[in-house]
């Protein structure tokens, strides 16, 4: 009975070399290269450098041809040493910035549905890191924004003034915080950051004056001692009320006026 052999003899270097020096070749008898490993690869290499240009055409299409397995094998080479690998790529961008540009613009032509999903996934897998390169391009860009604003804000101050009041009217909390602070800070009483619904959890939202329990946007906060008179603008001066006793009580000290 014939043993499998162990060795096999290479027609290009004429030795007999170990089996596992021959890569396979299906269309062989027994399934191997005719010639060894390093005699394939210096014949590829000169074959490729007689005409680069139809030596990378050829790879190409022979890629095209074993996408699965050419990927597999790059990705094998890759975790094998990722750090040669990675130099390498920057080695080539510097080198060939113009093509490394044009390649990533049609992968990314190519791919950009499974790209803009990948995306996405890595943005929802990562809140913090995306909050904080948002936060920086944000900062980055915002001398350029602020110029712009201002130009747009004197290109179209009609329909600028109709926004402001529309989105003052949808955000009472912020218009509230920034009017008393002003006001607070003209009068130079005392100034904390107020958060109305921290007064609504605490009081709850019955009116403080006349007692009436409130819908939500009904809510106003009132500043017991008025601004006015020196009364702070701090969590300990302020209670919930209702527009009509808020506003009628005005700048009136507690005691001065009843509902
Ligand atoms: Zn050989
Ligand atoms: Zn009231």
């Amino acid at each position: 009975m014939p043993r499998k052999p162990i060795t096999k003899y290479c027609s290009k270097c004429e030795q007999d070399k170990p089996i596992a020096e021959f890569s396979k070749a299906a269309r062989e008898m027994d399934g191997l290269q005719r010639w060894c490993r390093p005699c394939m690869r210096a014949y590829n290499k000169r074959k490729y450098w007689e005409d680069p240009e139809k030596g990378r055409q050829r790879v190409k299409d022979y890629a095209d041809e074993h996408r699965d397995e050419v990927r597999k094998r790059y990705r094998r080479l890759y975790w094998a040493n990722p750090e040669k690998y990675r130099q390498l790529s920057a080695a080539n961008q510097r080198l060939n910035p113009d093509r490394v540009r044009a390649y990533r613009l049609s992968y990314w032509q190519m791919n950009k549905i499974q790209l803009s999903e990948k995306s996405r996934a890595h943005r929802d897998a990562n809140p913090e890191l995306y909050q904080q390169k948002d936060r920086n391009a944000h900062q980055r860009r915002l001398g350029t924004r602020r110029a712009y604003g201002k130009a747009y804000y004197h290109a179209h101050t009609e329909a600028m003034s109709l926004y402001r009041k529309e989105w003052n009217r949808r955000n009472p909390d912020r218009v509230f915080e920034w009017k008393a602070r002003r006001h607070a800070a003209k009068l130079s009483t005392q100034v904390e950051r107020i958060n109305r619904a921290i007064v609504i959890e605490r009081d709850g939202s019955a009116c403080y004056i006349c007692g009436k329990v409130l819908e939500r946007h009904e809510i106003t906060i009132d500043h017991v001692i008025p601004l006015s008179k020196g009364g702070s603008h701090t969590y300990d001066n302020l209670r919930v009320a209702c527009r009509p006793c808020n506003s009628r009580k005005w700048n009136h000290l507690p005691g001065e006026y009843t509902p």
